[in-house]
This record gives C-alpha cells, sequence and structure tokens, in this order.
C-alpha cells in the first residue's frame, strides 16, 4: 500500500493533503517518490526559512546531538541562552521565552498580558482585541484570539473578552480601546487572512491608542517574522512598537521551536512558576534556530528577500496585464498574494501548478500565497514564474 493510502488509514482526517510522497529536499525543490522534482514556494508555510538541508542547520544540529538533545528548564540551557542574546541583540528586546509552536507562543504573549495587569494591580484589564480574519493558533486562546468564528465551531465555550475589528478600521479599534483593555493583537501582516497589509492610518492609531490607554501591543511575528518581510521582525517596516512580539515558524528553520519576546517592565512582573513548558526551547531547536537567526539577520540575505519579493511582484504585474481574473497583488517582501476573482478558484491554481511541479497554497478571500525560502535565487524565481503563467493558462481553459 502506498504511503498516501496507508496515511488516510493511520492519520486523523484532519488535513487536506495532495497526493504525493515527498522523500528528499534539496535548497528551493523538493523531490518525490516517482522521480519528480518541484519547485518548493510553500517551504513547509513559512517554516523552512533557508530551504531543504540548511548546512550550517544540520551541523549545529549534529553538534548539540553530540552533547545532549534535552534537559528540561531546570537546568541552564546554553543553545538556548546564546538564541536569546542574539535575538535580543538584533531586536533590541530585553527578555526571551520559547516554546514550540507558533500557538504557544501566542498563548504565552496572552498569559504575559494579563498576569501584568494583574501584578499592577489592574486584574480586570482582560479584554484582548484581534481582527477579523486573523489567524494566531488552534489552541483555545489562540483560537479566540484568531478572528475566523468558523475554527471555533462546535469546540463549545472559548475563553472569554476576545474582541474582533475588522483589519484596517481605525474608527471601530478606537471604539473597543479603553482602559479595561489589556492589548491589542495583530499580525504585522495578515498572511493567512488574504495577505493583508496594515495602513500607515492604522499603524498610527494603534501607537496613539497604546500610549493613551496603556494598553499593550502584542505582534504575531510566527509567520512574517524573521526575515520575511525584508526586515527581521516585519513590524520594523511599518513602524509599529510591540510591548511583546511573537515568533515561530521560520526561526527553528525546519524544527519545532517558537518564542516570546518581552519588555523588561513585563518581564520583571513575571515569577518562578507562573508559566511553562517541557519541550519549549529544547537545545537541537535552539542551536538550530541559532544558525537560522545569524544566516537571517545578515544584511545580505535580508536584501536578497526584498529583491526576489520584487522579482516575483513585477513578475505578477505582467501576468495580470494577460489574465483579467487576477484582480490585485499584495504582500511585502518574501509572503505574497494573487487576489483571484470567484471565475477562478484558487484551489485549482494550486492544484494546476503542482501539476508543473510548482508548490504553492492559498490564503482566505481566494488568495493564491507564495512563501519562497528567503534564500531563493533570482533564476528559481524565473523558473517559479513560469511555471505559474502555465498553471494559470491551464486553469483557465479548463
Ligand atoms: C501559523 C501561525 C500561527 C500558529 O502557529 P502553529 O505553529 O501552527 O501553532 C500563529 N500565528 C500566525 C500568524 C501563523 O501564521
Amino acid at each position: 500500500m502506498s504511503f498516501i493510502e496507508q496515511d488516510k488509514n493511520v492519520i486523523a482526517p484532519l488535513y487536506g493533503k495532495a497526493d504525493i510522497e515527498i522523500v528528499k529536499g534539496e535548497g528551493s525543490y523538493l523531490y518525490d517518490s516517482k522521480g519528480e522534482k518541484y519547485l518548493d514556494f510553500v517551504a513547509g508555510i513559512a517554516v523552512n526559512a533557508l530551504g531543504h538541508q540548511n548546512k550550517a542547520i544540520k551541523e549545529a544540529v549534529a553538534r548539540q546531538m553530540d552533547c545532549f538533545n534535552h534537559i528540561s528548564n531546570l537546568y541552564v540551557n546554553m543553545p538556548q541562552v546564546e538564541l536569546g542574546r542574539k535575538l535580543l541583540e538584533i531586536t533590541g528586546f530585553d527578555k526571551a521565552f520559547f516554546c514550540n509552536s507558533g500557538t504557544e507562543a501566542n498563548e504565552g504573549a496572552i498569559k504575559f498580558a494579563r498576569k501584568y495587569f494583574d501584578r499592577k494591580g489592574e486584574p480586570n484589564r482582560q479584554k484582548i482585541i484581534t481582527f477579523v480574519n486573523s489567524f494566531h493558533g488552534r489552541t483555545f486562546a489562540a483560537l479566540s484570539a484568531t478572528g475566523q468564528p468558523a475554527l471555533r465551531q462546535g469546540f463549545g465555550n472559548m475563553p472569554g473578552d476576545f474582541v474582533h475589528v475588522t483589519w484596517n478600521d481605525c474608527a471601530a479599534l478606537k471604539a473597543e480601546v479603553n482602559k479595561d483593555t489589556c492589548a491589542i493583537m495583530l499580525e504585522s501582516l495578515a498572511a493567512e487572512g488574504g495577505v493583508m497589509t496594515l495602513s500607515s492610518e492604522m499603524v498610527e492609531t494603534i501607537n496613539s491608542l497604546q500610549k493613551e490607554f496603556g494598553v499593550l501591543v502584542i505582534v504575531d511575528e510566527v509567520q512574517a517574522g524573521c526575515g520575511r518581510l525584508g526586515t527581521f521582525l516585519g513590524f520594523e517596516k511599518y513602524g509599529l512598537k510591540p510591548d511583546l512580539v511573537t515568533l515561530a515558524k521560520g526561526i527553528g528553520g525546519g524544527l519545532p521551536l517558537g518564542g516570546v519576546l518581552l519588555r523588561q517592565y513585563i518581564a520583571g512582573q513575571l515569577k518562578a512558576g507562573d508559566h511553562g513548558t517541557t519541550f519549549g526551547g529544547n537545545p537541537i531547536a535552539c542551536a538550530a534556530g541559532l544558525a537560522v537567526v545569524k544566516q537571517v539577520s545578515e544584511p545580505a540575505l535580508l536584501k536578497n528577500v526584498v529583491e526576489r519579493g520584487n522579482q516575483i511582484r513585477a513578475a505578477l504585474s505582467e501576468l495580470k496585464k494577460k489574465h483579467s481574473f487576477i484582480k490585485e497583488i499584495r504582500g511585502e517582501g518574501l509572503i505574497v498574494g494573487v487576489a483571484l476573482d470567484e471565475s477562478v478558484p484558487v484551489g485549482d491554481v494550486v492544484a494546476s501548478a503542482r501539476a508543473q511541479k510548482l508548490m504553492v497554497l492559498s490564503a482566505k478571500g481566494n488568495v493564491l500565497r507564495m512563501l519562497p525560502c528567503l534564500n531563493v535565487s533570482a533564476a528559481e524565481v524565473d523558473e517559479a514564474m513560469e511555471k505559474l503563467s502555465k498553471a494559470f493558462m491551464m486553469t483557465q481553459g479548463a
């Protein structure tokens, strides 16, 4: 029986999966059991920041495997300290907390924000404002924060005091924020929600509400952070001033790693036992993370992100002239979105692209999404755009 068939028998049916068996990855390419070669513009959903089999990550992991795999957070974990120090040095934050995933990073940030106000004698400041169509994860608080009611359906009561306002609707946000608000939580670029960028008015509104009401700003950099927008953290591009930042996906370069960056006034309110995790900041994941962060923070790599992003958007602008079903080209750096009209379902384009041996994915609102690895080459981008052009013609002809 093929693994595709076995998967249906063995694995809980929570995902729609492509009918291919990937056996190897190298750089921007994936190979399947039939010997087919695919250009990977999904990168494990923005996880493989440096492509497959990055040499420095492999070496860092192998080195750490020779020391220890795990010791718990009862002892000082040197790879965790080294990664934390590097992240603080690059970002200017004061403390780091490590976990294993994006949803855990967001759970942590939400808990830290509420605990901060509790310790300051304002225990009623619990309300957290997030955005319609946002995505913050699948555990209960992160799911409550996620602005997609369909994902909460059938799971019973959710943690309360989460309110969702429309993306870039400044008046709606202002109407919700008062002295009882704990935090405004947002992605620096709403990726799953349709590759939506922040307006400058919204950034100004958030910055002024933060000042006026002392509300905390939590920026979810799980997808847009770690170099993907051409700056190490996405919010730098827009001028937000977050009190807490969450990371995951790309930061582990393929290993499960998440984190929260904190300002001292928040970290200073936390005590031993307030929060914790067994695996969080696992030494192997942190060793990989350090190899990722060192490479991603290099100016040449960040420049590549900007240049390849521009190259993709220029090619897409040409395709837009040919195909009237392309409504809009969205995104920043190497989060690229192509909004399509209803005549062309994005799922069909994803399938046609795969038939052309190009991996892409979708986002909400019939949007095609591309997340190539950050060290993708100009030639690989050209190849992807040729394959996508054929996929568009195939889909339209169907
Ligand atoms: C993927 C994602 C998450 C959830 O991360 P997991 O590792 O799947 O828990 C949270 N926020 C954003 C912006 C994401 O893209």
